[in-house]
C-alpha cells in the first residue's frame, strides 16, 4: 500500500530548525526564506548542525566525538552487546531483542516515524516499511554516514538521514505518527528539553518508544557510585524510574508503560491530546 503521506520531493519535508517555516531547495542548500538560515545538503544528507563535534563548545556534542569515529563497528558484536551486558547486566536483552521491544509500540502506527539519535538506522531501518517513512536525525556525520550506506545495501527506501540535534528539530509541529529514541535519552544534557521537542513534533496521542538504561539491578548502574561518576565524568544520566515519569509529564507526555531487564529499560509513552 503507498502512503498517501509521502513527501512527493525529496528534503520537502524538513523544516527550518530556528523558526519551523518550509525550506527552498538552491542546489546544494536547504534556505530558510524567514531567516536566512542556509543549511548545506552534504552526500545526500542535510546539515541543520553546523558544528563539528571535536572542536564544540558544548560538552554533549563533543563528548559524541569518539562515538562518531565508531560507525562501522558501533552495530557489531564488538561494540552493543557488550555495552548493553556492561551496563545493563547479564539479563539485557540481545540487539535483536531490543529491537523487537522497541518495533512492538510502533508496529500499529503508520505514516511517518521520527528516529531521534538515530545513529546509523539501527532501529529506524528494521522499522521503516512502505507503510512507515523513517527520518533519522543524528549529530554524528559517521553514523549517519554508515546508515546510508547500509540502507543502500539492504534496498530500504523509505528511510531520510538528516544531521540535527534533538533539541532542535528541522520538521514543523505536529508531524510524525510515532517517534524512537534508542540508546540516547540518558546522552542528553537536558533531557526534558528534548523530550519537549520530541513532543512537539509528534501527532496528538503518537507513541513515543525507547531504549534507555536505568537505575536497575544488573550491571555497573546498579551501583549508585557507578551512576554518580558517570554523570559527572561522562554526561550519563541513568533515571530511576519516578524521576523519568516526572520528567515526561512534564515534556507533554502520558500513559508511560515501562519494562525492565537488568538495568536496561524500553519504554513506551503517548503525546499528550491537547
Ligand atoms: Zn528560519
Amino acid at each position: 500500500m503507498a502512503n498517501p503521506n509521502s513527501p512527493t520531493r525529496e528534503f520537502e519535508f524538513y523544516a527550518c530548525p530556528a523558526c519551523r517555516r518550509p525550506l527552498n531547495r538552491r542546489g546544494d542548500m536547504l534556505a530558510c526564506p524567514r531567516c536566512a538560515r542556509a543549511n548545506p545538503i552534504r552526500e545526500g544528507i542535510p546539515e541543520f548542525l553546523s558544528e563539528e563535534l571535536s572542536t564544540s563548545t558544548d560538552p554533549e556534542l563533543r563528548r559524541m566525538t569518539t562515538i562518531d569515529r565508531m560507525a562501522r563497528i558501533y552495530e557489531t558484536k564488538l561494540w552493543y552487546p557488550i555495552v548493553l551486558k556492561l551496563y545493563g547486566g547479564w539479563r539485557s536483552p540481545s540487539l535483536a531483542g531490543l529491537i523487537r521491544a522497541v518495533a512492538f509500540p510502533v508496529q500499529s502506527s503508520h505514516g511517518r516515524v521520527l528516529d531521534v539519535a538515530c545513529g546509523p538506522g539501527t532501529y529506524g531501518r528494521r522499522i521503516a516499511s512502505p507503510a512507515r517513512e523513517v527520518f533519522g536525525i543524528d549529530v554524528s556525520r559517521g553514523m549517519l554516514r554508515q546508515g546510508m550506506a547500509y540502507a543502500a545495501r539492504e534496498g530500504i527506501a523509505n528511510l531520510h538521514f538528516a544531521r540535527a540535534r534533538a533539541e532542535a528539530l528541522p520538521f514543523e509541529d505536529g508531524v510524525f505518527d510515532a517517534a524512537l529514541c534508542c540508546g540516547s535519552l540518558h546522552l542528553f544534557t537536558d533531557t526534558a528539553a528534548a523530550l519537549r521537542e520530541i513532543a512537539r513534533v509528534m501527532k496528538p496521542a503518537a507513541v513515543l518508544s525507547v531504549f534507555t538504561f536505568t537505575a536497575g539491578r544488573g550491571g555497573i548502574l546498579k551501583y549508585r557510585r557507578v551512576r554518580e561518576w558517570s554523570r559527572r565524568k561522562h554526561g550519563l544520566h541513568v533515571f530511576e524510574l519516578p524521576e523519568l515519569e516526572q520528567c515526561l509529564t512534564d515534556s507533554g507526555f502520558e500513559d508511560f508503560q515501562p519494562e525492565v531487564a537488568g538495568s536496561v529499560l524500553t519504554f513506551s509513552a503517548r503525546r499528550r491530546e491537547g
